[in-house]
């Protein structure tokens, strides 16, 4: 008796976990021979397959993979939505090491994948490399962001460190009117990747910029590239700047960091940078620092997978739609004002706005 009640409440959990965030479906994947668990959620077709990447993580526990790949699907519902991408939004964690990343493993996984008949596409996400996503492809079509060697639209990262790029200068426009960044004191957190690519961006612009990492190597790198001053990753918080671009984690806008904060403008590719949507996207605001939702300004990546999976993928047509991540950072800055609502939660209007009205029409004969 004691045990059936403890299922029941773990999975009432599980059904008011999908209910408040609005998933449509959640797979649970389980393989004995290779040792597979992986968490498959797929947040909202209504604008079309949901599309997220894979991320292996070896999580404390199976919660908090569960949050994980809830949050992160739900997410890309809205980066695609807000984008104007005919995409829904998906995503897949996997539990365990990469150390577990034999042929076999993936390939069991990629037959999950294609157990949903396209519903949802994978790519690479976090510890999942370019011959893991290959090897998933051997068992499923449903596959997006393979090399360029292969036909496809290759590493997104530059594409979006530019939309970054972009969305940065409509802030700075919407901040000091004028989207010159010009002299303007940038500290780039995280130079991986995209951070790297966004760091020569604002050194063609002439800004004043800052580094910090936790990698010595890629600060030196950067640094020799962009003529950035490093500055010691525990210290961001003292140093006085105009634009903070967290590029490495999620959840750093927070109670702790928030108050600390000396900037006018926070911009950067990090994914989930709020550690709550509704809460710390308020007080930032209350501080008066404006804030690029994240899921809007680094949707670069995400309109290059996005045109290999529709087949219409040049490196040309994808720039020339990041361009117009300026436009979608100052509507939704100009909405945040003129609503007086977080520009958070302006994101996430604009994002359901379109959902709801593409899902009215969908229905209609
Ligand atoms: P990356 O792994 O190449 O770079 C991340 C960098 O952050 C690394 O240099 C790492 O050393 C650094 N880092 C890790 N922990 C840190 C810490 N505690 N403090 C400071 N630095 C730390 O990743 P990336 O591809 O450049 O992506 C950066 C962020 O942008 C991630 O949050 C990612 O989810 C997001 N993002 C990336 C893309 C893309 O196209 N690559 C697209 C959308 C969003």
């Amino acid at each position: 008796m004691e045990i059936i009640k403890a299922e029941q409440t773990n999975n009432s959990t599980i059904w008011n976990q999908l209910n408040s965030m609005g998933h449509e479906q959640v797979v649970f994947c389980h393989d004995e021979a290779t040792g597979l668990k992986a968490i498959i959620a797929i947040h909202n077709t209504i604008l079309g397959p949901a599309l997220g990447g894979t991320r292996l993580w070896n999580y404390a526990t199976e919660e908090e993979a569960l949050t994980d790949v809830l949050r992160l699907s739900r997410g890309m519902t809205y980066k695609a939505a807000a984008t104007g991408l005919n995409l829904g939004g998906g995503k897949a964690v996997i539990i365990g090491t990469p150390s577990m990343k034999t042929e076999p493993f993936l390939r069991r996984f990629g037959k999950f994948i294609d157990s949903l008949g396209g519903k949802y596409v994978t790519a690479e996400d976090v510890n999942m490399k370019t011959r893991d996503i290959e090897y998933m492809a051997m068992e499923t079509k449903h596959v997006t962001g393979r090399p360029e060697s292969q036909g496809g639209s290759g590493d997104p990262s530059p594409v979006t460190a530019y939309g970054t790029y972009m969305g940065m200068k409509a802030m700075a426009k919407k901040a000091y009117g004028s989207e010159s960044l010009e002299g303007k004191r940038i500290l780039v957190q995280g130079v991986g990747q995209v951070g790297m690519y966004l760091a020569e961006h604002l050194k063609k612009e002439n800004a004043k910029i800052f580094i910090a990492d936790i990698d010595d190597e890629k600060l030196k790198h950067v640094a020799s590239k962009t003529g950035a001053e490093i500055i010691d990753n525990n210290k961001i918080l003292d140093l006085s700047m105009d634009i903070y671009s967290p590029c490495a984690l999620g959840a750093i806008l927070n109670d702790e960091t928030i108050p600390r904060l000396t900037c006018d403008i926070v911009a950067g590719a990090a994914n989930n940078q709020l550690k709550d949507d509704i809460k710390h996207g308020y007080k930032l605001m209350d501080r008066n620092i404006l804030y690029a939702p994240d899921f809007v300004i680094n949707a670069g990546g995400l309109i290059n997978v996005y045109l290999e999976h529709i087949n219409e993928y040049s490196k040309e047509r994808s720039y020339q739609m990041a361009d117009k991540i300026y436009d979608s950072c100052l509507a939704i800055a100009n909405r945040s004002e003129e609503q007086k609502i977080s520009p958070q939660e302006a994101a996430m209007e604009v994002a359901q706005d379109r959902i709801d009205a593409i899902g009215k029409i969908k229905v209609r004969r």
